[in-house]
């Protein structure tokens, strides 16, 4: 679908993360992803060309302005790739950036988030817990004040690099229970008290590492908490809207990988004496999928264009994310199909696109939550 919105700059930046992702990542994507680890390499190259520096000052090594259209156009060419692993591996810092920027106390911003942005060094978000993700306002690692330091106790799971990470934002609770009482906490790995274990065997993003994180009455300076303390929760719910513009994105991305690999099948495959593609029933399933992904990326580019001016579209982020994702599911079971036998086979984008449908429809704000937000910002 055409963008109405695109700018120059728009094309000339899609065009470089795009011939950096089909040259450094495509050829190497599914070796990464049965090996379980990108290169640590390619978080610096990543860095080099500004992928993680979306809304950072320079100083910080960030771009020194945000676009949603550049953050989109980002997360939709690496997801290109078909290994979702590969863009989560990398990506997984980006959910902590913000919050170390804007709410970390200036000697540690100062002295951690330049490497971050630069990918010498990984940060990760933990709000999740063994006890649940969704009900953020539930958690229950706390918090406890202690003089001029405040002590840690808790797990958390499900954590997007947890096991490579240098450092973490982690929610916990300082006060009583519900949203009102819910900190932020900057926490390093070498905290005496802190642990991790990866989780393993996982449907996909398998080029990544999710760690369940242990705090075992782990100490850190008061000058750790980020923000106001007891009102982290509205940092946490902020902080979502990126994410799932991200998530919109990587799902486009997916499916327009699923589609295009699909089409060339299609073509080259025959069956009762012509091509797939000449079947009327294939040529229905193409315009099936072609349709959503053509609502998924204006829908998309109408979001981004409200972000680019200041506003914060919650409704339409919150209904756009599980429309993606819905939509993501349905094409990557057509591209399967269309694939036959083949697809089934490991090493080919449709085969891990179809697997890893499900982590997108449900990280960082699965289908139900979304809708149920959706209503209520909707003011029912
Ligand atoms: C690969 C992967 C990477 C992740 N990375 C991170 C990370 O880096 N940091 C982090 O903090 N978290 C991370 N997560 C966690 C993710 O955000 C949670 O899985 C998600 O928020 C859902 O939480 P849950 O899995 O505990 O499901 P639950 O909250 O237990 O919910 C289970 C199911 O019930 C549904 N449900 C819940 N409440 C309701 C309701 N009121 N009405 C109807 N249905 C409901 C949910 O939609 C879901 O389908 C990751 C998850 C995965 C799978």
């Amino acid at each position: 679908m055409k963008n109405p919105f695109e700018t120059d700059e728009h094309k000339a930046f899609r065009e470089t993360i795009r011939s950096f992702v089909e040259k450094e990542i495509t050829p190497f994507a599914h070796e990464w992803d049965e090996a379980g680890a990108v290169p640590w390499e390619l978080h610096e190259k990543l860095g080099a060309l500004g992928f993680f520096g979306f809304g950072i000052d320079e100083e910080y090594g960030g771009l020194g302005f945000d676009d949603p259209f550049m953050r989109a156009i980002a997360s939709e060419e690496i997801a290109k790739c078909g290994f979702g692993g590969v863009g989560a591996a990398v990506g997984g810092r980006g959910i902590s950036l913000d919050p170390i920027q804007k709410l970390a106390a200036p000697e540690i911003r100062d002295r951690v988030l330049k490497d971050i942005v630069l990918g010498k060094k990984g940060s990760s978000l933990g709000i999740t817990e063994p006890g649940g993700g969704s009900d953020v306002a539930s958690l229950k690692t706390t918090a406890k004040r202690d003089g001029n330091h405040f002590v840690i106790n808790g797990s958390k799971t499900f954590i997007t690099g947890g096991m490579e990470s240098d450092y973490f934002v982690i929610g916990a609770r300082t006060g009583g229970p519900g949203l009102t009482g819910i900190s932020l906490f900057f926490v390093e790995a070498d905290t005496p008290g802190f642990s991790r274990t990866p989780l393993s065997k996982k449907m996909g993003w398998w080029a990544s590492n999710q760690a369940t994180l242990y705090f075992d009455d782990v100490r850190v300076p008061a000058t750790n908490l980020m923000g106001q303390e007891d009102y982290g929760f509205i940092a946490i719910m902020h902080n979502f809207n990126n994410e799932r513009l991200g998530l919109i994105a990587v799902a486009l991305g997916m499916m327009k990988a699923a589609y295009e690999d699909s089409i060339a099948w299609a073509k080259e495959r025959e069956t009762f004496g012509k091509p797939l593609i000449k079947h009327q029933v294939i040529r229905h399933k193409i315009a099936d999928m072609s349709a959503r992904i053509d609502a998924v990326e204006s829908y998309m580019n109408m979001i981004c264009w409200q972000m680019s001016q200041g506003e914060t579209p919650v409704a339409e982020l919150s209904k756009a994310k599980f429309f993606a994702t819905k939509s993501l599911e349905f094409v990557a079971s057509e591209a399967m199909q269309i694939l036959g036998g083949a697809g089934y086979l490991r090493g080919n984008r449709v085969e891990c696109i179809y697997r890893e449908v499900k982590v997108i429809a449900i990280g960082g704000g699965s289908e139900e939550i979304m809708r149920d937000l959706a209503v209520r910002q909707m003011g029912l």
